[in-house]
Protein backbone atom coordinates (compact mmCIF):
# COMPACT_ATOMS: atom_id res chain seq x y z
CA UNK A 1 0.00 0.00 0.00
CA UNK A 2 1.39 3.62 -0.77
CA UNK A 3 2.12 6.08 1.98
CA UNK A 4 -0.78 8.29 0.85
CA UNK A 5 -3.23 5.90 0.52
CA UNK A 6 -2.72 4.65 3.83
CA UNK A 7 -2.70 8.00 5.67
CA UNK A 8 -6.26 7.92 3.75
CA UNK A 9 -7.38 4.77 5.15
CA UNK A 10 -6.17 6.01 8.41
CA UNK A 11 -7.73 9.46 8.65
CA UNK A 12 -11.15 7.68 7.55
CA UNK A 13 -11.01 4.55 10.21
CA UNK A 14 -10.16 7.61 12.66
CA UNK A 15 -13.14 9.54 11.63
CA UNK A 16 -15.39 6.58 11.89
CA UNK A 17 -14.35 5.91 15.60
CA UNK A 18 -14.62 9.77 16.10
CA UNK A 19 -17.68 9.96 14.77
CA UNK A 20 -18.48 7.34 17.69
CA UNK A 21 -18.17 10.54 19.68
CA UNK A 22 -19.27 12.47 17.51
CA UNK A 23 -16.43 14.21 16.05
CA UNK A 24 -15.17 12.15 12.90
CA UNK A 25 -12.62 15.31 12.01
CA UNK A 26 -11.10 15.62 15.39
CA UNK A 27 -10.59 11.26 15.42
CA UNK A 28 -9.46 11.48 12.19
CA UNK A 29 -6.47 14.09 12.76
CA UNK A 30 -6.32 12.55 16.01
CA UNK A 31 -4.88 8.84 14.34
CA UNK A 32 -3.20 10.77 11.87
CA UNK A 33 -1.19 13.06 14.45
CA UNK A 34 -0.64 9.27 16.31
CA UNK A 35 0.51 7.60 12.61
CA UNK A 36 2.75 10.59 11.57
CA UNK A 37 4.67 10.55 15.03
CA UNK A 38 5.04 7.09 15.12
CA UNK A 39 6.62 7.19 11.73
CA UNK A 40 8.73 9.94 12.38
CA UNK A 41 10.12 7.90 15.85
CA UNK A 42 10.64 5.46 13.35
CA UNK A 43 12.69 7.19 10.99
CA UNK A 44 14.80 9.01 13.52
CA UNK A 45 15.75 5.27 15.06
CA UNK A 46 16.69 4.60 11.70
CA UNK A 47 19.00 7.52 11.16
CA UNK A 48 20.77 7.06 14.32
CA UNK A 49 21.43 3.40 13.48
CA UNK A 50 22.68 4.77 10.05
CA UNK A 51 25.26 7.51 12.14
CA UNK A 52 26.01 4.39 14.43
CA UNK A 53 27.62 2.70 11.38
CA UNK A 54 27.67 -0.36 13.14
CA UNK A 55 25.53 -3.10 15.20
CA UNK A 56 22.33 -4.78 14.36
CA UNK A 57 19.09 -2.50 13.33
CA UNK A 58 16.73 -1.44 15.85
CA UNK A 59 13.21 -2.85 15.96
CA UNK A 60 11.51 -1.29 12.91
CA UNK A 61 8.05 -2.11 11.64
CA UNK A 62 7.01 -2.24 7.92
CA UNK A 63 9.27 -1.14 4.75
CA UNK A 64 11.70 0.77 7.20
CA UNK A 65 12.80 -2.52 8.74
CA UNK A 66 13.35 -4.30 5.50
CA UNK A 67 15.34 -1.11 4.28
CA UNK A 68 17.44 -1.89 7.59
CA UNK A 69 18.18 -5.26 7.11
CA UNK A 70 19.39 -4.92 3.68
CA UNK A 71 21.20 -2.42 4.56
CA UNK A 72 22.82 -4.20 7.13
CA UNK A 73 23.73 -7.37 4.99
CA UNK A 74 25.07 -4.82 2.40
CA UNK A 75 27.07 -3.10 5.49
CA UNK A 76 28.15 -6.91 7.00
CA UNK A 77 29.30 -8.47 3.28
CA UNK A 78 31.08 -5.01 2.25
CA UNK A 79 33.24 -5.42 5.85
CA UNK A 80 33.96 -8.98 5.17
CA UNK A 81 35.23 -7.76 1.81
CA UNK A 82 37.61 -5.00 3.29
CA UNK A 83 39.06 -7.31 6.14
CA UNK A 84 40.09 -9.93 3.22
CA UNK A 85 41.48 -6.81 1.25
CA UNK A 86 43.17 -5.26 4.38
CA UNK A 87 44.82 -8.39 4.89
CA UNK A 88 45.85 -8.97 1.41
CA UNK A 89 47.24 -6.07 1.58
CA UNK A 90 49.15 -6.82 5.11
CA UNK A 91 50.25 -9.93 3.18
CA UNK A 92 51.63 -8.18 -0.11
CA UNK A 93 53.58 -5.32 2.06
CA UNK A 94 55.16 -8.33 4.33
CA UNK A 95 56.49 -9.97 0.56
CA UNK A 96 57.01 -7.00 -0.30
CA UNK A 97 58.89 -5.67 2.75
CA UNK A 98 61.00 -9.67 2.92
CA UNK A 99 62.47 -8.59 -0.59
CA UNK A 100 65.74 -8.19 -1.15
CA UNK A 101 65.68 -5.77 -3.93
CA UNK A 102 64.38 -2.43 -3.25
CA UNK A 103 60.60 -1.59 -3.99
CA UNK A 104 59.99 1.56 -4.56
CA UNK A 105 56.23 3.61 -5.73
CA UNK A 106 56.71 6.47 -7.41
CA UNK A 107 53.51 8.84 -8.20
CA UNK A 108 54.19 11.09 -11.16
CA UNK A 109 57.24 11.37 -12.61
CA UNK A 110 59.22 10.53 -9.37
CA UNK A 111 57.69 11.21 -6.11
CA UNK A 112 57.81 8.55 -3.87
CA UNK A 113 54.96 7.17 -2.08
CA UNK A 114 55.90 4.10 -0.61
CA UNK A 115 59.25 2.32 -0.19
CA UNK A 116 60.39 -1.15 1.53
CA UNK A 117 63.40 -2.18 4.18
CA UNK A 118 65.66 -3.02 0.86
CA UNK A 119 65.00 0.51 -0.66
CA UNK A 120 66.34 1.63 2.90
CA UNK A 121 69.28 -0.39 2.73
CA UNK A 122 70.05 -0.11 -0.98
CA UNK A 123 69.29 2.93 -1.62
CA UNK A 124 69.26 4.48 1.80
CA UNK A 125 66.02 6.13 1.92
CA UNK A 126 64.21 7.41 4.96
CA UNK A 127 61.04 7.67 6.16
CA UNK A 128 60.93 11.30 5.86
CA UNK A 129 62.12 11.38 2.41
CA UNK A 130 58.17 10.18 1.48
CA UNK A 131 56.55 12.58 -0.66
CA UNK A 132 59.78 13.53 -1.82
CA UNK A 133 61.25 13.76 -5.73
CA UNK A 134 63.57 10.59 -5.96
CA UNK A 135 65.42 13.39 -8.46
CA UNK A 136 66.01 15.63 -5.31
CA UNK A 137 67.64 13.09 -3.72
CA UNK A 138 69.67 10.94 -6.13
CA UNK A 139 71.98 13.75 -7.84
CA UNK A 140 73.15 10.95 -10.69
CA UNK A 141 72.56 12.31 -14.22
CA UNK A 142 72.14 8.60 -15.47
CA UNK A 143 68.96 8.65 -13.14
CA UNK A 144 67.24 11.38 -13.83
CA UNK A 145 67.91 10.45 -17.48
CA UNK A 146 66.25 6.98 -16.69
CA UNK A 147 63.18 8.92 -14.85
CA UNK A 148 62.55 10.85 -18.05
CA UNK A 149 63.89 8.39 -20.49
CA UNK A 150 59.89 7.10 -22.27
CA UNK A 151 60.47 3.92 -22.98
CA UNK A 152 58.21 1.09 -21.55
CA UNK A 153 60.85 -0.26 -19.40
CA UNK A 154 64.05 1.19 -18.74
CA UNK A 155 67.00 0.35 -16.75
CA UNK A 156 70.39 1.51 -15.54
CA UNK A 157 73.33 0.59 -13.63
CA UNK A 158 74.58 2.51 -10.92
CA UNK A 159 77.04 3.10 -8.05
CA UNK A 160 75.32 2.59 -4.49
CA UNK A 161 74.59 5.79 -2.86
CA UNK A 162 75.95 4.41 0.73
CA UNK A 163 78.56 2.44 -0.49
CA UNK A 164 80.06 3.24 -4.04
CA UNK A 165 81.92 0.16 -4.47
CA UNK A 166 78.56 -1.78 -4.73
CA UNK A 167 76.91 -1.95 -8.04
CA UNK A 168 72.45 -1.27 -8.11
CA UNK A 169 70.99 -2.36 -11.19
CA UNK A 170 67.53 0.01 -11.30
CA UNK A 171 64.89 -0.47 -13.28
CA UNK A 172 61.75 1.44 -13.51
CA UNK A 173 58.57 0.01 -14.77
CA UNK A 174 55.21 2.54 -15.09
CA UNK A 175 52.07 0.78 -13.70
CA UNK A 176 48.61 2.29 -13.40
CA UNK A 177 47.51 5.86 -13.90
CA UNK A 178 50.96 7.99 -13.52
CA UNK A 179 52.23 5.65 -11.76
CA UNK A 180 55.48 4.22 -11.68
CA UNK A 181 57.64 1.21 -9.73
CA UNK A 182 61.29 1.55 -9.09
CA UNK A 183 62.86 -1.74 -8.54
CA UNK A 184 66.59 -1.24 -7.47
CA UNK A 185 68.91 -5.11 -7.24
CA UNK A 186 72.14 -5.20 -5.39
CA UNK A 187 74.51 -6.69 -8.64
CA UNK A 188 77.74 -5.96 -7.69
CA UNK A 189 78.86 -9.78 -7.69
CA UNK A 190 77.84 -10.04 -11.17
CA UNK A 191 79.13 -7.06 -12.80
CA UNK A 192 82.84 -8.15 -10.82
CA UNK A 193 82.79 -11.16 -12.61
CA UNK A 194 81.94 -9.48 -15.91
CA UNK A 195 84.90 -7.41 -15.33
CA UNK A 196 86.90 -10.35 -14.12
CA UNK A 197 85.75 -12.19 -17.64
CA UNK A 198 86.55 -9.22 -19.98
CA UNK A 199 90.01 -8.87 -18.20
CA UNK A 200 90.74 -12.56 -18.72
CA UNK A 201 89.77 -12.39 -22.05
CA UNK A 202 91.85 -9.29 -22.64
CA UNK A 203 94.87 -11.12 -20.80
CA UNK A 204 94.69 -14.44 -22.58
CA UNK A 205 94.94 -12.56 -26.06
CA UNK A 206 97.43 -10.02 -25.48
CA UNK A 207 99.46 -13.64 -24.11
CA UNK A 208 98.98 -14.69 -27.09
CA UNK A 209 99.62 -12.25 -29.22
CA UNK A 210 102.94 -11.25 -28.24
CA UNK A 211 104.92 -14.82 -29.17
CA UNK A 212 102.00 -14.78 -32.08
CA UNK A 213 103.94 -11.74 -33.42
CA UNK A 214 107.21 -13.10 -32.58
CA UNK A 215 106.46 -16.36 -34.75
CA UNK A 216 104.94 -14.08 -37.42
CA UNK A 217 107.58 -11.56 -37.88
CA UNK A 218 110.39 -14.61 -37.93
CA UNK A 219 108.79 -16.06 -40.36
CA UNK A 220 108.33 -13.35 -42.58
CA UNK A 221 112.04 -12.65 -42.45
CA UNK A 222 113.10 -16.28 -42.86
CA UNK A 223 110.69 -16.68 -45.84
CA UNK A 224 114.00 -15.82 -48.20
CA UNK A 225 116.80 -16.56 -45.68
CA UNK A 226 119.71 -18.84 -47.04
CA UNK A 227 122.24 -18.18 -44.23
CA UNK A 228 121.78 -21.36 -42.32
CA UNK A 229 123.32 -20.35 -38.62
CA UNK A 230 120.09 -17.19 -38.93
CA UNK A 231 117.72 -20.04 -40.11
CA UNK A 232 118.56 -21.71 -37.45
CA UNK A 233 118.48 -18.91 -35.17
CA UNK A 234 115.33 -17.59 -36.40
CA UNK A 235 113.64 -21.24 -36.20
CA UNK A 236 115.01 -21.34 -32.38
CA UNK A 237 113.12 -18.25 -31.45
CA UNK A 238 109.44 -19.55 -33.39
CA UNK A 239 110.53 -22.38 -31.62
CA UNK A 240 110.61 -20.74 -27.92
CA UNK A 241 107.25 -18.68 -28.92
CA UNK A 242 105.45 -21.74 -30.01
CA UNK A 243 106.47 -23.65 -26.81
CA UNK A 244 105.30 -20.66 -24.66
CA UNK A 245 101.91 -20.24 -26.48
CA UNK A 246 101.63 -23.89 -25.50
CA UNK A 247 102.82 -24.09 -21.74
CA UNK A 248 99.75 -20.33 -22.01
CA UNK A 249 97.40 -23.07 -23.35
CA UNK A 250 98.19 -25.63 -21.10
CA UNK A 251 97.76 -23.99 -17.78
CA UNK A 252 95.04 -22.66 -19.52
CA UNK A 253 92.81 -25.80 -20.24
CA UNK A 254 93.92 -26.80 -16.49
CA UNK A 255 92.97 -24.04 -14.79
CA UNK A 256 89.44 -24.01 -16.60
CA UNK A 257 89.00 -27.76 -15.72
CA UNK A 258 89.90 -26.72 -11.90
CA UNK A 259 87.84 -24.00 -11.73
CA UNK A 260 84.60 -26.31 -13.08
CA UNK A 261 85.16 -29.78 -10.90
CA UNK A 262 84.48 -29.52 -7.21
CA UNK A 263 86.62 -31.04 -4.69
CA UNK A 264 87.96 -34.21 -5.95
CA UNK A 265 85.06 -37.03 -5.23
CA UNK A 266 86.27 -39.62 -2.71
CA UNK A 267 86.13 -42.14 -5.29
CA UNK A 268 88.88 -40.21 -7.64
CA UNK A 269 91.17 -39.52 -4.86
CA UNK A 270 94.31 -41.96 -4.54
CA UNK A 271 97.37 -42.18 -2.03
CA UNK A 272 100.01 -39.97 -3.28
CA UNK A 273 103.52 -40.14 -2.41
CA UNK A 274 105.06 -36.52 -2.60
CA UNK A 275 108.27 -36.96 -1.48
CA UNK A 276 109.99 -38.76 -4.17
CA UNK A 277 108.31 -36.82 -6.99
CA UNK A 278 110.31 -34.08 -4.93
CA UNK A 279 113.16 -35.79 -5.01
CA UNK A 280 113.18 -36.20 -8.72
CA UNK A 281 112.32 -33.09 -9.39
CA UNK A 282 114.64 -31.40 -7.78
CA UNK A 283 117.66 -34.10 -9.13
CA UNK A 284 116.20 -32.86 -12.66
CA UNK A 285 116.33 -29.08 -11.77
CA UNK A 286 119.50 -29.62 -10.14
CA UNK A 287 121.28 -31.01 -13.29
CA UNK A 288 119.41 -28.52 -15.36
CA UNK A 289 120.57 -25.18 -13.08
CA UNK A 290 123.66 -26.12 -11.21
CA UNK A 291 124.00 -22.48 -10.18
CA UNK A 292 120.87 -22.75 -7.75
CA UNK A 293 121.77 -25.44 -4.39
CA UNK A 294 118.25 -27.66 -3.70
CA UNK A 295 118.55 -28.55 0.08
CA UNK A 296 115.91 -31.34 0.70
CA UNK A 297 114.44 -32.44 3.78
CA UNK A 298 111.71 -34.85 2.86
CA UNK A 299 110.25 -37.80 4.41
CA UNK A 300 109.41 -40.04 1.05
CA UNK A 301 107.00 -41.79 3.07
CA UNK A 302 104.23 -39.75 3.90
CA UNK A 303 101.07 -40.75 2.29
CA UNK A 304 98.74 -38.04 1.38
CA UNK A 305 94.97 -38.76 -0.25
CA UNK A 306 94.31 -36.71 -3.78
CA UNK A 307 94.67 -36.15 -7.17
CA UNK A 308 98.23 -37.57 -7.97
CA UNK A 309 98.51 -35.19 -11.18
CA UNK A 310 97.35 -32.10 -9.62
CA UNK A 311 99.45 -32.21 -6.72
CA UNK A 312 102.27 -32.89 -8.77
CA UNK A 313 101.72 -29.90 -10.69
CA UNK A 314 100.93 -27.25 -7.75
CA UNK A 315 104.41 -28.80 -5.80
CA UNK A 316 106.39 -27.92 -9.35
CA UNK A 317 104.73 -24.01 -10.39
CA UNK A 318 106.17 -23.63 -6.45
CA UNK A 319 110.02 -24.87 -7.22
CA UNK A 320 109.86 -23.95 -10.62
CA UNK A 321 108.86 -20.73 -9.64
CA UNK A 322 111.75 -20.65 -6.60
CA UNK A 323 114.46 -21.08 -9.38
CA UNK A 324 112.87 -18.69 -11.83
CA UNK A 325 112.50 -15.75 -9.24
CA UNK A 326 115.94 -16.03 -7.61
CA UNK A 327 118.15 -15.06 -10.85
CA UNK A 328 121.92 -15.09 -9.21
CA UNK A 329 121.16 -18.76 -7.77
CA UNK A 330 121.16 -19.67 -3.74
CA UNK A 331 119.72 -22.26 -2.29
CA UNK A 332 116.37 -23.49 -2.93
CA UNK A 333 115.33 -25.23 0.60
CA UNK A 334 112.69 -28.08 0.57
CA UNK A 335 111.13 -29.72 3.45
CA UNK A 336 108.15 -32.10 3.19
CA UNK A 337 107.40 -33.86 6.47
CA UNK A 338 104.95 -34.72 8.47
CA UNK A 339 103.64 -32.91 12.06
CA UNK A 340 100.41 -33.77 13.82
CA UNK A 341 97.77 -35.10 11.53
CA UNK A 342 99.51 -33.59 8.02
CA UNK A 343 101.93 -33.40 5.63
CA UNK A 344 103.65 -30.23 5.48
CA UNK A 345 104.91 -28.39 2.53
CA UNK A 346 107.18 -25.51 2.04
CA UNK A 347 109.73 -24.13 -0.58
CA UNK A 348 111.99 -21.77 0.45
CA UNK A 349 114.33 -19.18 -2.18
CA UNK A 350 116.88 -16.85 -1.13
CA UNK A 351 115.82 -15.17 -4.04
CA UNK A 352 114.10 -11.76 -5.22
CA UNK A 353 111.78 -11.86 -2.58
CA UNK A 354 108.02 -9.86 -2.93
CA UNK A 355 107.09 -6.68 -1.75
CA UNK A 356 104.25 -7.04 1.23
CA UNK A 357 101.49 -4.86 -1.04
CA UNK A 358 101.69 -7.87 -3.87
CA UNK A 359 101.18 -11.04 -1.20
CA UNK A 360 97.81 -11.09 -1.58
CA UNK A 361 97.28 -10.72 -5.14
CA UNK A 362 99.71 -13.16 -5.89
CA UNK A 363 97.32 -16.11 -6.95
CA UNK A 364 95.26 -14.11 -9.21
CA UNK A 365 95.26 -14.92 -12.55
CA UNK A 366 98.01 -12.88 -14.35
CA UNK A 367 98.94 -10.94 -11.84
CA UNK A 368 102.49 -10.37 -11.58
CA UNK A 369 104.88 -8.21 -9.45
CA UNK A 370 107.12 -7.93 -12.62
CA UNK A 371 105.54 -8.73 -15.99
CA UNK A 372 108.72 -8.34 -18.23
CA UNK A 373 110.80 -11.04 -15.64
CA UNK A 374 107.60 -13.18 -15.46
CA UNK A 375 108.14 -13.66 -19.11
CA UNK A 376 111.89 -13.83 -19.70
CA UNK A 377 111.56 -16.11 -17.59
CA UNK A 378 109.37 -18.56 -19.44
CA UNK A 379 105.98 -17.41 -16.92
CA UNK A 380 102.43 -17.54 -17.84
CA UNK A 381 101.23 -15.88 -14.97
CA UNK A 382 99.29 -18.57 -14.09
CA UNK A 383 101.00 -20.40 -12.12
CA UNK A 384 100.04 -19.78 -8.40
CA UNK A 385 96.63 -19.43 -9.55
CA UNK A 386 96.54 -23.23 -10.50
CA UNK A 387 98.05 -23.44 -7.16
CA UNK A 388 95.69 -22.02 -5.04
CA UNK A 389 92.53 -24.13 -7.16
CA UNK A 390 94.68 -27.35 -6.45
CA UNK A 391 94.82 -26.80 -2.90
CA UNK A 392 91.39 -25.33 -2.26
CA UNK A 393 89.87 -28.90 -4.20
CA UNK A 394 92.74 -30.74 -1.52
CA UNK A 395 90.61 -28.44 1.35
CA UNK A 396 94.09 -26.68 1.74
CA UNK A 397 95.56 -22.96 1.24
CA UNK A 398 98.78 -21.29 -0.01
CA UNK A 399 100.45 -20.06 2.59
CA UNK A 400 103.32 -17.19 1.59
CA UNK A 401 105.70 -15.26 3.15
CA UNK A 402 108.76 -12.80 1.89
CA UNK A 403 110.97 -10.23 2.77
CA UNK A 404 112.05 -8.01 -0.49
CA UNK A 405 115.10 -8.48 -1.53
CA UNK A 406 115.81 -11.69 0.82
CA UNK A 407 113.40 -14.68 -0.43
CA UNK A 408 110.27 -15.93 0.01
CA UNK A 409 108.61 -19.43 1.58
CA UNK A 410 105.42 -20.99 0.08
CA UNK A 411 103.92 -23.59 2.06
CA UNK A 412 100.70 -26.01 2.29
CA UNK A 413 99.60 -28.88 4.26
CA UNK A 414 97.49 -31.69 3.79
CA UNK A 415 95.90 -33.74 5.91
CA UNK A 416 97.96 -37.33 6.01
CA UNK A 417 96.32 -40.57 4.37
CA UNK A 418 94.91 -42.34 7.42
CA UNK A 419 96.69 -45.57 8.10
CA UNK A 420 95.15 -49.32 7.14
CA UNK A 421 95.73 -50.17 10.90
CA UNK A 422 93.84 -46.57 12.28
CA UNK A 423 90.46 -47.02 13.93
CA UNK A 424 87.95 -47.08 11.03
CA UNK A 425 85.71 -43.62 11.85
CA UNK A 426 81.78 -44.41 10.75
CA UNK A 427 80.59 -42.66 8.09
CA UNK A 428 77.37 -40.73 8.23
P1 LIG B 1 104.52 -16.61 -13.31
O1 LIG B 1 104.27 -17.51 -14.42
O2 LIG B 1 104.63 -15.17 -13.71
O3 LIG B 1 105.63 -17.05 -12.42
P2 LIG B 1 102.88 -17.25 -11.04
O4 LIG B 1 101.39 -17.24 -10.91
O5 LIG B 1 103.57 -18.52 -10.81
O6 LIG B 1 103.17 -16.65 -12.46
O7 LIG B 1 103.44 -16.17 -10.05
C1 LIG B 1 102.87 -14.89 -10.03
C2 LIG B 1 103.91 -13.85 -9.68
O8 LIG B 1 104.32 -14.05 -8.31
C3 LIG B 1 105.18 -13.96 -10.46
O9 LIG B 1 105.07 -13.27 -11.69
C4 LIG B 1 106.19 -13.31 -9.54
O10 LIG B 1 106.12 -11.92 -9.66
C5 LIG B 1 105.68 -13.70 -8.15
N1 LIG B 1 106.38 -14.88 -7.60
C6 LIG B 1 105.95 -16.16 -7.61
N2 LIG B 1 106.84 -16.96 -6.98
C7 LIG B 1 107.86 -16.17 -6.55
C8 LIG B 1 109.07 -16.37 -5.82
N3 LIG B 1 109.44 -17.58 -5.40
N4 LIG B 1 109.84 -15.30 -5.57
C9 LIG B 1 109.48 -14.07 -5.98
N5 LIG B 1 108.35 -13.79 -6.67
C10 LIG B 1 107.54 -14.83 -6.94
Amino acid sequence: MSGALAVAFLALAGALLGSVFGAPALGALLVVALQQSWQALQFRRLNRWFDQGSGHPPVLFGALHRVAWRVYRQRRSSRARSRRLATMLRELQRATQALPDAVVLLEGEDRIVWFNTAGATLLGLQQRDVGQHLASLFRAPELRALLKADASERHIELPAPGDRAEILDLRLVPYGNARQLLLARDITTVARLRTMRQDFVANVSHELRTPLTVILGFLETLKDEEDAALLHRGLGRIQNSAARMQSLVEDLLLLSKLDSDQAPALDEQQPVQLGPFIQRLCADLQALHPAHRFVLAVDPDLTVPGLERELHSAVTNLVTNALRYSPDGGAITISYGAAEDSAHLSVQDEGLGIAANHLSRLTERFYRVDVGRSREAGGTGLGLAIVKHVLRRHHSELKVTSTLGQGSRFAFALPLQPRKDAPERAHG
